[in-house]
């Protein structure tokens, strides 16, 4: 996987800060109901970029956890356990349908924030689901012996393509993906 400079990770939590602040200033209230990180029975995916779920897997073991496309490993008795780490999706997409629109801005301009950081560093851009992430990370352990400092997940991971989605590299397909997800949380 790769590995992001300490410059890099500093600007996303900076972006994580912004957002959050924005959506406190919404009002919007998260009931940590959990219903966001059970997929499967609500219907809709987690998509991140590879920044932020580098963020989110690197200081965490998935070779004691099982990988259930039903439900994010990391909600434990219905709370998420990496709260200081979650994505941009966690933060933004609330239950609220009053708020669903506002959501969509939101994320836009985030998403478009990390496009211009890779574009400006010259990372490559990638948004994929969870799983995708999930699966590569996991992977990446049971088989230490390969390199894991290219900075292709594909060129250095072998992937279960019958388990994954591939990964979206347009932004505006990507941005699609975003809306969608907040749909069945109506
Ligand atoms: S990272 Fe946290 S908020 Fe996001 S899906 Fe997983 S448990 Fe839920």
């Amino acid at each position: 996987m790769m590995r992001m400079s300490p410059e890099i990770e500093i600007k996303i939590r900076a972006l994580y800060a912004a957002v959050d602040k924005i959506i406190a200033e919404t009002g919007v209230v998260c009931r940590a109901s959990g219903k966001c990180c059970r997929f499967v029975e609500y219907d809709h995916t987690l998509f991140l970029t590879s920044l932020e779920a580098e963020i989110l897997l690197k200081n965490r073991s998935m070779s004691t956890e099982t990988i259930d496309p039903a439900i994010c490993p990391f909600q434990v008795n219905g709370l998420c356990h990496a709260r200081e780490d979650r994505p941009l999706g966690c933060r933004i997409f609330h239950c609220d349908p009053s708020y669903q629109n506002r959501s969509h801005e939101i994320m836009e301009d985030a998403l478009s924030q990390i496009k211009q950081l890779c574009h400006e560093e010259n990372l490559p851009w990638k948004y994929a689901p969870l799983h995708y992430y999930l699966h590569a990370f996991k992977d990446a352990i049971d088989q230490p012996q390969e390199s894991i400092s290219d900075p292709s997940i594909e060129n250095e991971l072998k992937l279960d393509q019958k388990a994954l989605s591939e990964p979206d590299n347009n932004l505006s397909s990507a941005l699609q993906k975003s809306l969608q997800i907040s749909l069945p949380l109506l």
